[in-house]
């Protein structure tokens, strides 16, 4: 796979390596494209703001027989007193927009709140009524005269639940709807970007972001791929009612990244839990994530002498600095404690955690904190403060430090003992979940890159 250095898509992102002397192997991907895929704890949202307009949720309606109604409705607003008697369901959907409650739907339809408290009296109908999210649907069944005879609405993937008036009583029927979990399989090679790559191959935003998450500890999407990289995937898509309802699990992959080959399995515990290992039955997850903050380029790596941009002195820069906008989440970098949160020198706003092994992490210079006190617990992911350019800084950015017993390593090129398989009894099960899915991926490994195909 060739591709001319000059077809490849450069933009400001790609400068991050603008240090890097791996010249040779080394072109640059489309960063823009792939930073999300870099974040494991707010990858969903990054799909939003990445592909706007693109509703990775949206699912076509069940019952796509019944004509869909926007919220325009009946133009009288005087309702008759006699009910008429009804004929077939008259459903009107609605589709909940933002800022909308569900006593504003009420009124719109011009139906009394009366009706409304008597459903909200409904055990079970209270939480899905109440708990309204933007964009989620409501079907209205409203007799020509205006009374309300039910409400149509779906709870979780596989049930949908009608509430209706029958004998002046609120009657809840439950609809069991079977969900199917379909195996989809594809390939690619990258020749600018991952995204690119992962839709030729005729996959989901939403697969090739679970994909990018799984090898997420291994592979910085942002600085590690190359062209001529190449993924082979197993994953799941869940359909309902002959329609796809939404992207599943990535069952198993292989991705290989400037030569080296990275393996992951989901394996399914007894208890239904699910975690990735890798060939090895090691977990995937790492104590540390490989960037304690998403969308940033690296403005400085760990040195033993570099000119401070503010004090112009040469002195050692004994972390790395991330610049990023002022007021982008920072990530603790692993499960911890916090030593330390507050104002500190240079460093400003400051916090510092505590982790196993006797390594801490500190993170500087934040424009504010995230709430957490000296001697709270944090995991892995949490957001710990935003960017700022608090204490000593030229510009908002995040300097990020790693010691270990209280000496400085570069958290770029640290290397962590490799976490425990899994014991004897799990990995042997594991072994044998994984069989099926390593000949899967081999299959896919010695044919051409095509568009997905069911497994
Ligand atoms: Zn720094």
């Amino acid at each position: 796979m060739t591709t001319e250095p000059s077809t490849l898509p450069h933009s400001r992102d790609d400068s991050v390596g603008g240090s890097r002397t791996d010249a040779g192997a080394a072109r640059r991907i489309d960063g823009r494209r792939l930073l999300w895929a870099a974040g494991v704890t707010c990858a969903v949202l990054a799909v939003v703001s990445i592909v706007p307009g693109f509703n990775v949720h949206q699912t076509p309606h069940p019952s796509a027989s019944q004509a869909t109604a926007k919220l325009s409705l009946p133009a009288s607003t005087a309702q008759p007193k006699q009910r008429e008697t009804s004929k077939g369901p008259r459903w009107q959907t609605v589709v909940v927009q933002a800022g909308q409650t569900m006593g504003g739907i009420f009124s719109s339809l011009n139906l009394p709140s009366t009706v409304l408290h008597r459903l909200l009296q409904h055990p079970e109908a209270k939480d899905s009524l109440t708990r309204i999210r933007v964009g989620s649907r409501f079907d209205f069944d409203i007799a020509e005269d205006g009374a309300f005879r039910a409400l149509r609405f779906e709870r979780g993937d596989a049930e949908r639940v009608v509430l209706r008036i029958e004998d002046d009583q609120i009657v809840e029927h439950k609809q069991q709807r079977a969900l199917e979990h379909r195996v989809m399989m594809a390939s690619g090679v990258i020749e600018n970007s991952l995204y690119n790559a992962g839709e030729a191959a005729g996959m989901s935003v939403g697969a090739i972001l679970e994909m990018a998450k799984v090898f997420g500890y291994d592979i910085d999407f942002a600085q590690d791929l190359r062209v001529g990289d190449r993924f082979d995937v197993v994953y799941e898509e869940v359909w309902r009612d002959g329609a796809r309802l939404r992207d599943g699990d990535v069952l198993a992959a292989t991705f290989i990244n400037q030569g080296k080959r990275f393996e992951v399995y989901r394996y399914v515990f007894a208890d239904g839990r699910t975690e990735y290992y890798d060939q090895d039955g090691r977990p995937t997850k790492k104590s540390f994530l490989r960037m304690p903050i998403e969308f940033a380029r690296i403005s400085s790596r760990f040195s033993s002498a570099r000119k401070h941009p503010v004090l112009g002195k040469v002195r050692a820069h004994r972390g790395v600095d991330y610049a990023a906008n002022t007021g982008t989440p920072i990530h603790a970098a692993g499960e911890g404690k916090i030593q330390y949160a507050g104002w500190k020198n240079g460093y400003g706003r400051t916090i510092i955690i505590q982790h196993a092994g006797n390594v801490t992490t500190l993170y500087g210079h934040m424009s504010r904190l995230g709430g957490y006190k000296t001697g709270a617990r944090v995991r892995q992911g949490d957001v710990i403060g935003y960017v700022g350019q608090s204490g000593l800084a030229s510009g908002p950015h995040l300097h990020y430090e790693f010691r270990v017993a209280g000496v400085h390593r570069d958290p770029l090129k640290v290397t962590l003992p490799k976490p425990q398989p899994l014991p004897r009894n799990e990995l042997a099960r594991f072994q044998s979940q994984r069989a099926p899915l390593q000949a899967q991926l081999s299959r896919l490994a010695a044919a051409e890159p095509t568009t997905p195909t069911r497994g």
